[in-house]
């Protein structure tokens, strides 16, 4: 089934088009700065010619269009009608207590998106906004919304609950959600297809390190514990977020700064992690070539990241009592042999043993061991594909679905 899928941030579109039957990408591309002067329009065929292009792109309804009239081109071919798209997928990043499960979008799965707007504020907003335009530019096709949280709904309540007063979580849901769950979710079942254990037998710690970056602990198939909490903000030191602080922390700011709440977010979410601590930049490749420059800030905050990393693994294997493998995947977690290193040194007394050859020799795009064959826990680098996911429930759920999308 050809299904499109679709991510929207406040001012970008991106979209992959995905045909299920054998998983393959037939198109991808994107649409930034969505609003401003000049947007930054990219498609990429898997079999054409990519294009770059910049022209105004006032709203996201106007990126939908633009991405079906690319699509529909004559010239490029990649198909013939809007009904050669049989689903649509839609990243969702915050489903709060309710989705437990991808949903076939219809008003009240849009009212329980906008309803989570306090949760993901950064989020949710333009997650709706791309929902709305996608039925506009496709009315006669299912929407699907593939929940960031979904997967997470697994944890138990003393993973999930803070220790906060009880009648906070009931009266405004304040707990652990957990996000990135169809990157867990994906590399987790990934390793399932490679390993000879019973899934039910399985610990899997999965290290999704990217921009942003969340550790996951998968018992038995299921997420016990996320380093994501409330809000994508917790856990990792992330490339511009704080990951997990000492709460006090925001009382002093205020006191001795006089911040506002909105500068104090925008501190804690965008002036933060990689960026803040080494005062350079947030983007991982750059931090580790100053590094090796000589560059201390650099150096430093990749030895936090790493050692949060670390940190977050030690916590994982007891909180499941053992660990059968883990997974580093994401920008940071697929590519860099030497972030890899650091995250897993010293863990030998776990029975961790690095095999530093394969560790250098990653072959793209497949699933890599990078432990030594005699290492308790095998290490493993799989390529994440979230869109993937997403494509694959969004066609599940329309082939089920005998409604009408609208109803
Ligand atoms: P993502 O959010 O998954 O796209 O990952 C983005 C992060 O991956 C950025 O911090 C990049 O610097 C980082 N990244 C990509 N390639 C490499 C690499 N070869 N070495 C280190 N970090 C990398």
């Amino acid at each position: 089934m050809l299904v499109l899928v679709i991510n929207c941030g406040s001012s970008s579109v991106k979209y992959n088009l995905i045909e299920t039957e054998d998983k393959s990408d037939v198109c991808k591309g994107i649409i930034e700065r969505i609003g401003a002067v000049t947007a930054i329009v990219k498609h990429e065929p898997t079999n054409g010619k990519k294009t770059k292009d910049s022209r105004t792109i006032n709203n996201h309804v106007d990126a939908l269009n633009e991405i079906l009239s690319y699509l529909l081109n004559a010239d490029n071919g990649i198909i013939n009608s809007p009904d050669d798209i049989k689903a649509v997928g839609h990243r969702v990043v915050h489903g709060g207590e309710d989705f437990k499960d991808s949903a076939l979008v219809d008003e009240s799965v849009l009212e329980a998106i906008e309803q989570a707007f306090d949760l993901a504020p950064l989020h949710n907003p333009p997650n709706l906004k791309g929902i709305q335009a996608a039925r506009e530019a496709l009315p006669n096709i299912p929407h699907v919304a593939v929940f960031d949280t979904a997967f997470h709904h697994s944890l138990p309540a003393k993973a999930y609950l803070y220790g906060l007063p009880h009648r906070l979580y009931r009266r405004y849901k304040i707990r652990k959600y957990g996000f990135h769950g169809t990157s867990h979710y994906y590399v987790s079942r990934q390793y399932y297809q490679m390993t000879e254990k019973p899934v039910k037998e399985t610990k899997v710690i999965s290290c999704h390190l990217g921009n942003g970056a969340s550790i996951a602990a998968i018992d038995g198939g299921k997420s016990v514990d996320c380093s994501m909490g409330f809000t994508p903000l917790s856990g990792l030191v992330m490339g511009t977020r704080c990951g997990d602080i000492d709460p006090s922390i925001l009382f002093y700011l205020v006191e001795k700064e006089e911040l506002p709440l909105n500068s104090l977010h925008a501190l804690l979410n965008r002036h933060s992690g990689l960026l803040g601590l080494s005062g350079y930049g947030s983007d991982m490749r750059d931090l580790i070539v100053e590094a090796e420059n000589g560059d201390r800030r650099c150096q430093r905050a990749i030895d936090v990241f790493c050692h949060r990393v670390k940190q977050y693994i030690g916590s994982y294997v007891a909180t499941m009592n053992g660990c059968d493998s883990i997974i580093f995947t994401a920008g940071i977690g697929e590519n860099s042999a030497y972030i890899r290193k650091k995250c897993v040194r010293e863990l030998d007394y776990l029975g961790i043993k690095l095999d530093e050859e394969r560790n250098n020799n990653i072959k793209r795009g497949e699933i890599n061991r990078i432990s030594t064959d005699n290492s308790r826990v095998e290490v493993l680098v799989v390529p994440t594909n979230e869109e993937l996911v997403i494509a694959i429930d969004a066609a599940k759920i329309a082939s089920a679905s005998k409604q009408s999308p609208w109803i």
